[in-house]
């Protein structure tokens, strides 16, 4: 052991930093709890996976394993390029979208300076701010689980260095609409950077009121970036690939001078190439959880439930009690479901919309729990 107090040279904001909750392994559970089925509905992963022409990419690229990644990742750039219409200069590619959101915190923000996000959050949109030196104002969800515009615009009504929010919202799922989007934006001051995560994008773009962010945020002045993942809807969440579509490219220019230069590996590039191939896998992944989703939805209500509104792979709801006993029963059947932290929300669960099978199994063990309370 060192005879030097780690604490005593330590920045006090890595001491004093939250730890992201990133849920039990199956090999965790299943050593804890004896199960041999794990029912994995805690990380919004897609129960169909990625495409097959990823397993084919990946074997195509064994060989080259000694040798280093693209460290431009040019050819993914371009291809995303391709897809949203922005040139390759504006796009950043992160080893999953969580890099970028540190990267634009390391790059941005300074020790006091005020960022406003959204409670319940995602555990990194505070974090990573905090990891600064920030002070992280967080704005809550309304009695209707819903973004609260009112309290948005008292938020941005002081100087904001930065607005972190997630649209959908994880973990609720609810959707700020095209008209309140564009509402919101315009109360940041006019030098707040824009951070709008969209990691379940794939889920919702197509719904008529879901915002064309890109549109929206060029039509305006002050910085964005939008950021998506291949982890969702594309299945390639063990690999880590998120892009950001920047504002501009010096913005992108920023957060390229402070990343690590090799931080996509070669089968991650190769896999979200190979993955954009595919969009009707993509399709058919959003299709069959958008029904499972609704299913769900009905059967959780009919438990007594209090659902929070979803248009992404997840459902909020209200456990009654501390969400951890529910969390914890759930474990013992082999299902692992994401129990609240967050002060306030104590007592609600997300849960992962997955396979048919799967659901079937996590509303059966509930169904199961309430045939015992009552009988
Ligand atoms: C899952 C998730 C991410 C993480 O994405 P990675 O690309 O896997 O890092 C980012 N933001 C939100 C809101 C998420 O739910």
């Amino acid at each position: 052991m060192s005879q030097i107090q780690i604490e005593k040279l330590a920045r006090k904001e890595a001491l004093q930093l939250g730890v992201y909750n990133a849920g039990m392994s199956d090999d965790a559970v299943r050593e804890t709890w004896q199960v041999d089925h794990i029912t994995r509905l805690g990380s919004n992963e897609n129960p169909l996976g990625a495409s097959p022409l990823v397993a084919a990419a990946l074997r195509a690229d064994l060989g080259h394993t000694g040798i280093y990644s693209d460290s431009a990742s040019l050819k993914l750039r371009h291809a995303l390029a391709e897809l949203t219409s922005a040139e390759a200069e504006r796009i950043v590619i992160g080893n999953g979208s969580e890099e970028l959101l540190k990267l634009l915190c390391l790059a941005f923000i300074n020790p006091g300076e005020r960022v406003v996000t959204l409670e319940p959050s995602f555990g990194l949109h505070q974090i990573y701010p905090q990891m600064m030196g920030a002070q992280v104002e967080l704005v809550p969800v309304n009695q209707q689980m819903e973004f609260d515009l009112p309290a948005w615009q008292q938020a941005l009504s002081q100087p904001t260095k930065m607005l972190i929010l997630s649209n959908p919202s994880n973990p609720v799922g609810c959707m700020l609409c095209r008209e309140d989007f564009t509402r919101l934006i315009e109360q940041a001051p006019q030098d707040c950077i824009l951070v709008i995560d969209e990691a379940y994008y794939e889920y919702c773009h197509h719904l008529s009121d879901y915002p064309d962010s890109l549109n929206v945020l060029a039509a305006q002045p002050r910085p964005w970036i939008v950021l998506r993942t291949f982890s969702k809807a594309w299945g390639l969440a063990g690999l880590r690939v998120g892009y950001g579509i920047a504002s501009d490219e010096a913005l992108a220019g920023v957060i390229n001078r402070v990343r690590t230069p090799f931080n996509i590996n070669r089968s991650a590039q190769a896999a979200a190439l190979a993955a954009l191939q595919d969009p009707a896998h993509v399709a058919a992944s959003v299709a069959l959880i958008a029904g499972q989703r609704e299913l769900m939805r009905q059967q959780l209500i009919e438990l007594g439930y209090q659902v929070a509104p979803s248009v992404a792979n997840f459902l909020f709801f209200r456990a009654g009690g501390d969400s951890r006993d529910l969390a914890k029963k759930l474990l013992e059947h082999g299902i692992i479901v994401k129990p609240w932290r967050e002060a306030g929300y104590t007592d609600w669960v997300r849960v992962s919309v997955g396979s048919p099978e799967d659901n079937l199994i996590f509303i059966n063990a509930l169904r199961g729990m309430y045939a015992t309370q009552c009988g």
